[in-house]
């Protein structure tokens, strides 16, 4: 993120360039005229602006969509459901250029990140454009004479705000499931990575009536309070950073306002003795997400290894992982791109120089990033890795969202759980052993919304995806997701005797 207006904007072949935000159908700048550079993060240049929406604009595009409602709420759901399957069809079509564009803004690596965050994108919208006919509602048995039954209604105006680690995917994860059940929408894009958001929707417009779909490019208080506080907006759905949650309820309690709440993560993997091998290894590595830097609210940053194998398994992950290629997300080569901005960047040099001056704590392998040669010019940074007998420092209790990881000791079960269990936090676990029933014993001991036994993947449209404790309220990556965000049930009893 930068608010320099000054310098140069140098855009990038095969990527979006954009044309506004989106109000109404239209590409508008900001009613102030003030705009937003957004930074190519692995070389620290501009390569587009943005504007900087404020409270005008959210009255705006709150209007805009306001309008649109009473029509799109309308239309026959299957009908609804079709213009998101053509959609799913037109953004695959331009798969690659919305690749490009995620990897150039979010420093997210082109090959192993950003190209399947733009293919999940169509399918999330095929996944909700084939569930429309499924907002069905029930009959009540009140006995013969009545009949009794629900229906399910769409809110209205849903005020969406999210992030800038996979602002495509997560932009889609509301969009389609909230329009799929006839709502309309304003969503603030994340202010470090709005062009590929501003893609989609216009790809999104091609398709839909104005103002169904409403996008405005802005920063969290500035553009996002005003949204959050809006008194038209219906529903709240909002993915980020706990403490920005909380702003966001607080909203949302002034006028009771239903709200979906994706927040952080500081998620455990716990690993049995029988698991070191290779295959665990190569799981550890995918569900720490070092290949997106750890910028992920699912990262498994704690990793719980037992005794017995604690050395001869850290041995095997500095080996693969300090194989894997850092270098210019644009670049087929590259397997590990560079953290979203300076500010960031910065946050997690900190917690990396925090953990060489601990005494108790062991650096396995990596460190601070280079100061000098290419990976100086952008925010590049290195997966590192920490071993300590401890779950109660910072560094195994904050939220970094970057490639370091924690290594804790464990040999007693119980409090090895125990230890996991022991975080405010509670979105994804990790669970690695051969012994199926006593991995699924700690699938349900661990306090997390999702438990993954042997595997490290990242989430699939249908599973219902969302935090225990301060991870979050709510679910929404599913058709039950769709159902509890984004309709409200009315039930409807009629007297048949008279
Ligand atoms: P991250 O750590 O991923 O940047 P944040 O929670 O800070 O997470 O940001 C997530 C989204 O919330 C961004 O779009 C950001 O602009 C927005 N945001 C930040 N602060 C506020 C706020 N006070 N009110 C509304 N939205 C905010």
């Amino acid at each position: 993120m930068s608010m320099t207006e000054t310098k140069p904007t140098t855009p990038v072949a095969g990527t979006y360039q954009p044309k506004g935000m989106l109000i109404g159908g239209k590409w508008v700048g900001s009613a102030s005229g003030a705009r937003i550079a957004v930074e190519n993060p692995a070389k620290r240049t501009t390569v587009a602006e943005v504007p900087r929406a404020a409270a005008a604009d959210v009255d705006a595009a709150v209007a805009a969509a306001d309008k649109a409602f009473p029509a799109w709420k309308a239309v026959v759901p299957r009908e609804r459901g079709k213009l998101l399957l053509k959609i799913a069809e037109a953004i695959q079509a331009r798969s690659e250029e919305l690749a490009r564009t995620i990897a150039l803004e979010t420093g997210n690596a082109l090959r192993t990140q950003a190209r399947g965050e733009a293919n999940m994108t169509a399918d999330i919208f095929r996944y909700f454009g084939g569930l429309a006919s499924e907002l069905k509602g029930e009959t009540v048995p009140l006995g013969e004479h009545v009949l009794s039954y629900t229906r399910r209604e769409p809110l209205g105006v849903v005020g969406a705000i999210i992030p800038w680690n996979a602002p495509v995917m997560l932009a889609a994860l509301k969009i389609a499931p909230a329009l799929c059940a006839g709502n309309v929408m304003v969503m603030k894009a994340a202010e470090d990575a709005p062009l590929g958001v501003l893609m989609m929707a216009d790809i999104c417009q091609e398709f839909l009536p104005p103002g169904v779909l409403n996008v405005l490019t802005g920063y969290g208080a500035e553009c996002g309070g005003p949204l959050a506080n809006h008194p038209r907006i219906a529903k709240l759905s909002f993915t980020g950073s706990t403490e920005v949650g909380k702003v966001i309820m607080r909203a949302a309690a002034e006028r009771i306002v239903p709200v979906s709440l994706e927040l952080g993560g500081k998620s455990p993997s716990l690993v049995y003795p029988d698991a070191d091998e290779d295959w665990a290894v190569d799981g550890i590595i995918n569900a720490m997400r070092f290949t997106r830097q750890s910028q992920s609210c699912t990262a498994g940053s704690r990793l719980f290894l037992h005794e017995d194998i604690f050395d001869s398994f850290l041995a095997k992950l500095e080996k693969k992982t300090t194989a894997l290629k850092i270098g210019d997300p644009l670049d087929e080569a590259s397997d590990i791109g560079t953290i979203i901005n300076n500010k960031q960047f910065t946050k997690v040099c900190k917690y990396v120089d925090e953990g060489l001056k601990r005494s108790d704590a062991q650096l396995v392998f990596g460190g601070l990033p280079p100061k000098t040669g290419p990976l100086s010019e952008g925010y590049f940074t290195i997966p590192t890795v920490f071993a300590d007998r401890s779950n109660d420092w910072r560094l195994a209790r904050e939220e970094i969202f970057g490639p370091v990881l924690v290594a804790i000791r464990w040999s007693d079960e119980a409090e090895a759980i125990r230890m996991a269990n022991d975080s405010h936090y509670g979105l994804a676990a990790y669970v690695w052993t051969h012994d199926i029933g006593r991995g699924l014993r700690a699938a349900h001991a661990i306090e997390s919304g999702w438990v993954q036994v042997n595997q490290g993947g990242g989430q699939t449209p249908g599973m219902s995806y969302g935090g225990f404790k301060q991870s979050g309220l709510g679910r929404e990556f599913s058709l039950e997701g769709m159902l509890d965000s984004f309709t409200q049930r009315k039930s409807v009893t009629v007297n048949l005797a008279v």
